[in-house]
């Protein structure tokens, strides 16, 4: 399909069948039936593609995944059950005991306790650096190191990678680099045209928009040259599947394909068709919705840094931002909408802060239509060392806001007015 992007997020990946539905039908059942036991035989043995059993794929999930990879540049993807379940899908696909994972500092909660605690129990090991400036990666690389991992725009920090120079020092390896581009979302950053190998999702946030579903997703660039990596998984005769080379039967789509036969069917984090249906409905407006996000997460961002009460903003498209050059690189259609503050006066303030808004509902979540709030200190980053939770930016009086799509005078004076109350 040669559509645009806007055009690709209504019909991407959706041919009407006879009964000539316009939306994508869900397909709430578990498993499909075969025309035939050859048909069957086929179908298990790859010979032909089909419909088995929704732990596998699904016809609901299928569109959806056809539509991420057509909106994202690549050449094929998987839908799961979380972001979580995609980021542990990757990393579980690509990696073994011995293996390291080298990854910025700046990450969501929940991935720095899968690489530090639950990946490290496996003898998966994480090195983590400062991603602001790339060289980091290069001196922290080991013989061990077989993936690179960024977030596009780091969360809580907000900090954005110079991917390019990333990307370079990953490919000199030559080790594929996965980024989580949860926050920006294709709309914003197509990490796969700037050399990323593989992009992983929450599709709970941005994606579904609406905060209707927990979904996850990963896609593949079809780009990352496995065989000289070393990744014998994608290039050796598979156990998991009568001896077949994934390399040799799906080209390209070698890694893909496997995470989806082999990861996805074993570790069963799926999404349910139903889900993929609601996620599908929020990508339909997802250019719409960034736009509005960070035209008014700007001016969010503006008014709080002349705010007397609020010590420092994180924005990365404030003239004031450390990452406003990369921005400009990277995100030039906008920088999304989550924004971090610090309040002068610390813990107690935030608290205050958060008892104080009305409209901005108080949640663990982002990327919602609604405004929202929420002190990672005692809340979202409470289960990480102080010295873990300092690394990732978020420090006593820090407030993140994910700002939603309402009228941004009604968001900024529900603000002003929680400011004047601490
Ligand atoms: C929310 C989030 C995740 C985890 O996604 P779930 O859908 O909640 O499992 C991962 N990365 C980022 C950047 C997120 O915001």
């Amino acid at each position: 399909m040669g559509y645009k992007f806007d055009t690709l997020s209504i019909h991407g990946g959706f041919e009407p069948d006879e009964k000539g539905a316009s939306l994508p039908p869900i397909y709430q059942s578990t498993s499909f039936i075969f025309k035939d036991p050859d048909h069957a035989a086929r179908i298990f043995n790859l010979e032909e593609e089909g419909f088995i059993y929704t732990r596998i794929n699904n016809p609901t999930a299928d569109v959806l995944e056809k539509r991420m990879t057509l909106l994202d540049g690549g050449v094929g993807a998987v839908a799961t059950s979380s972001g979580m379940a995609a980021i542990t899908t990757t990393m579980l696909s690509l990696l073994g005991e011995g293996d390291e994972i080298l990854s910025s500092s700046a990450l969501y909660g929940g991935t720095i306790t899968l690489f530090s605690l639950t990946l490290a129990n496996l003898g998966i090991n994480v090195k983590y650096v400062d991603a602001d400036d790339p060289e980091n990666f290069k001196k922290a690389l080991t013989p061990q190191t077989k993936v690179i991992y960024l977030e596009t725009i780091g969360n809580p920090k907000l900090n954005i990678p110079d991917f390019e120079r990333v990307v370079e020092i990953a490919h000199s390896v030559p080790i594929p680099v996965v980024v989580d581009n949860t926050v920006a979302t294709p709309y914003l950053f197509k990490p796969i045209e700037w050399g990323v190998d593989i992009v992983v999702y929450s599709l709970t946030k941005y994606l579904s928009g609406h905060a209707t579903s927990v979904g996850g997703l990963i896609v593949d660039s079809g780009n990352f040259p496995w065989k000289e990596g070393g990744f014998k998984q994608f290039t050796e005769p598979d156990s998991g599947y009568h001896g077949i080379i994934f390399s040799e039967k799906f080209g390209r789509a070698a890694f893909i394909a496997r995470t989806r036969l082999q990861t996805l069917r074993d570790l069963g984090g799926s999404i349910s068709p139903f889900n993929a249906f609601l996620i599908l409905m929020g990508i339909e407006t997802l250019s719409l919705r960034m736009e509005k996000h960070s035209k008014n997460a700007l001016k969010v961002a503006e008014f709080l840094a002349s705010h007397p009460a609020v010590a420092n903003v994180n924005y990365p498209g404030l003239d004031s931002s450390h990452y406003k050059k990369l921005a400009g690189k990277y995100l030039p259609k906008g920088q999304s909408g989550l924004i971090g503050f610090e309040l002068k006066r610390g813990y107690e303030a935030g608290k205050k802060f958060i008892s104080s808004v009305n409209l901005l509902n108080h949640l663990a979540n982002i990327g919602d239509a609604r405004s929202l709030v929420i002190h990672p200190a005692s809340t979202t980053h409470q289960q990480l060392s102080r010295e873990e939770r300092l690394k990732a930016g978020v420090t006593d009086g820090f407030i993140r806001l994910s700002v939603g799509i309402e009228d941004v005078d009604d968001i900024i004076n529900d603000i002003k007015q929680a400011l004047e109350a601490i």
